[in-house]
């Protein structure tokens, strides 16, 4: 079986594993935390950069940030994963989804104005498959309303929008370092902070409420508890993990896109001819190769394609299903149609892109494809 995903090791994960043990402080905001957090504020130019157990938790810090009362509402796609608005939901926010583009998941900027109310405290976009959003529209939008944005950059690492890097456009940013992501750590993520206003604030809900990252930095004699926090912290241990996959992002990211390429090009001709959709990348964005999808006519099609490729031992998935439309949410929903969510939650599947997969998988794949079309 061709699976859909297998995590990475680019080559010196171990031996900065063993080597945090062996510095004896395996807890947070160790050396290689230090080190990951230096590389990524130099490397795209986050005011602050802070490692967290996951994107989740980048995304529930990000709900703190904006200091939501109960009833404010937060405007996002429908089309996402749940952690997205979960972390405002934690915050007794409400939801307010809007729908993606016709031809790509990403919010679709035109659509959010008229979803704006005096309760409005933030949006969050969402850079699906790593493409970026229409960031210029999105964040006039959120000047003028004087509401905050926040980028789900979970898929998105190293790819950027009009020249700038993909999380340092809105005001605050989340990352996921999860082991189907780009750069890996298992589990992991990062928030990254943009905005002058949040800068002291979000060191110290990453540190648990207390002022102790100024206490370490001798800023202070004693620390005191001073605000909400929690605990976000990864062990130092999955941080030396991830600074040898930033270590070796380059070679990540350019291996990904030679197999999207090779797709892309594999299945230029049978997707004109048959009518299915492959991605498109808006000119305003770069392509980080986080995924490979394709668009099917409806749900039955894209159904029997992921049977056809699984009796050939390849396994192909289904992504997101609309939240508008989802048990916990459907009747806190005002009852919005947003078909463009409803298209891409029945018609979209992924195909496998990791590391490792060779050039002749990628055309075994395609060949399949073609086969399964070439019989409708
Ligand atoms: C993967 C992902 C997340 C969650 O990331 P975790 O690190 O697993 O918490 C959130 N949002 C999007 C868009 C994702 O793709």
């Amino acid at each position: 079986m061709i699976p859909f995903n297998k995590p990475y090791k680019s080559g010196k994960e171990i031996e900065y594993i063993v080597d945090a043990i062996e510095q004896q402080k395996i807890s947070g905001n160790g050396i290689y935390t230090k080190k990951c957090h230096k590389f990524l504020e130099e490397k795209f130019g986050f005011k602050k950069a802070l490692l967290t157990s996951s994107c989740t938790d980048a995304l529930e810090m990000c709900a703190l940030l904006l200091d939501l009362n109960p009833g404010d509402e937060i405007i996002a796609p429908s089309y996402t994963f749940v952690s997205t608005v979960n972390a405002f939901i934690l915050r007794g926010a409400k939801i307010v989804f809007a729908d993606s583009e016709p031809r790509h998941p990403n919010i679709d900027a035109s659509k959010i104005e008229s979803l704006i109310t005096p309760r409005t405290k933030g949006i969050v976009v969402v850079h699906y498959a790593g493409n970026a959003c229409e960031m210029d529209s999105i964040m006039q939008i959120a000047a003028k309303h004087n509401i905050k944005v926040v980028e789900d950059a979970a898929q998105a690492i190293d790819s950027y929008y009009k020249g700038r890097p993909l999380g340092t456009i809105g005001e605050l940013s989340a990352f996921s370092f999860h082991e189907t992501k780009n750069i890996i750590s298992g589990e992991g993520g990062m928030l990254g902070v943009n905005s002058a206003e949040f800068l002291s604030r979000s060191e110290i809900i990453w540190e648990k409420g207390t002022n102790r990252g100024a206490f370490f930095r001798g800023e202070i004699d004693k620390y005191s508890w001073v605000d909400v926090g929690s605990s976000f912290l990864p062990s130092d241990m999955i941080a030396a993990y991830l600074y040898a996959q930033l270590e070796n992002m380059r070679n990540i990211q350019d291996r990904r896109i030679a197999i999207w390429d090779r797709y892309h090009a594999y299945l230029q001709n049978i997707s004109k001819e048959k009518g299915f959709e492959l991605p498109v990348i808006p000119e305003y964005a770069t392509n980080n190769a986080h995924m490979y999808y394709l668009i099917c006519k409806d749900l039955e099609e894209r159904t029997a394609l992921i049977t056809h490729l699984k009796k050939n031992e390849i396994n192909a998935v289904f992504h997101y299903i609309s939240l508008h439309n989802s048990p916990y949410y459907i009747h806190k929903h005002d009852g919005r149609e947003l078909p463009n969510s409803d298209r891409f939650t029945d018609c979209l599947v992924r195909l496998p892109l990791y590391y490792q997969l060779s050039d002749s998988d990628v055309d075994l794949i395609s060949e399949c494809i073609i086969q399964f079309y070439s019989g409708r």
